[in-house]
């Protein structure tokens, strides 16, 4: 099962990603985490990547796919993964079908945590960061136990300098087009639900698990057929 994670910097995909690994027993594959492993553990696909990080070039699609087939190549991945970070853009949406078809699988859902521009800004604005694990927090939404320090591992959470208001909307904008852009693939390949991410966290959680049920119940249903 390929579970695709959409949302906005700010509309708490990281959280939703960890809640959904657990619920169905596959990894979370994020791009960044992609990236890192494959060019910690030297693969020839992460060299290739780092050549062109090194050069100050993106990383082409093609690349960031073979990455993605060695990471779905692991036995952890044999059921499937969610992932959260790719695609990105709807050529890259339309590059993952390919690559997924010619395995014969599919993206089987595509979860949309959909928060509006201006409640975006509000949430990034409050960001708070542990700076030795990314995890993240927020002085209102989702505050850490203890003020200013992160609840795993108990390292400082920091504020970015460029998540002012003014910087955040300019950042987002060119992400909003982007991520509406991948949006509209899966609607109309069908793969869509969408959770309204301005509910409280257990239950965004809980939209998304419910989302995800009636969808492969669904799929289920017309394989059936
Ligand atoms: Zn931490």
């Amino acid at each position: 099962m390929i579970v695709v994670l959409l949302g906005a910097p700010g509309a708490g995909k990281g959280t939703q990603a960890a809640v959904l690994r657990d619920r169905l027993g596959i990894p979370h594959v994020a791009t960044g985490d992609l990236f890192r492993t494959a060019i910690r553990e030297a693969t020839p696909v992460g060299l290739e990547a780092k050549a062109y990080m090194d050069a100050g070039q993106l990383v082409p699609d093609g690349v960031t796919i073979r990455m993605l087939e060695e990471r779905l190549g692991r036995p952890d991945a044999t059921g499937g993964a969610i992932l959260d970070g790719f695609p990105r853009t709807a050529v890259q949406a339309v590059a993952l079908d390919h690559f997924l078809e010619s395995r014969g699988a599919r993206v089987d859902a595509a979860l949309l945590i959909d928060v509006p521009a201006q409640d975006l800004v509000e949430r990034l604005s409050g960001r708070l960061v542990c700076q030795v694990g990314g995890h993240s927090y927020h002085v209102r939404f989702n505050p850490p136990r203890a003020d200013r320090i992160c609840d795993v591992d108990g390292s400082p959470l920091i504020q970015r300098a460029d998540d002012a208001p003014e910087t955040i909307r300019a950042r987002l904008a060119g992400t909003l087009d982007d991520l509406n852009a991948v949006v509209a693939h899966y609607r109309a390949t069908g793969a869509l639900r969408v959770v309204d991410g301005r509910q409280p966290i257990t239950d965004v959680s809980a939209g998304l698990v419910a989302a995800l049920e009636a969808g492969l119940a669904g799929v289920q249903g017309s394989r059936q057929a």
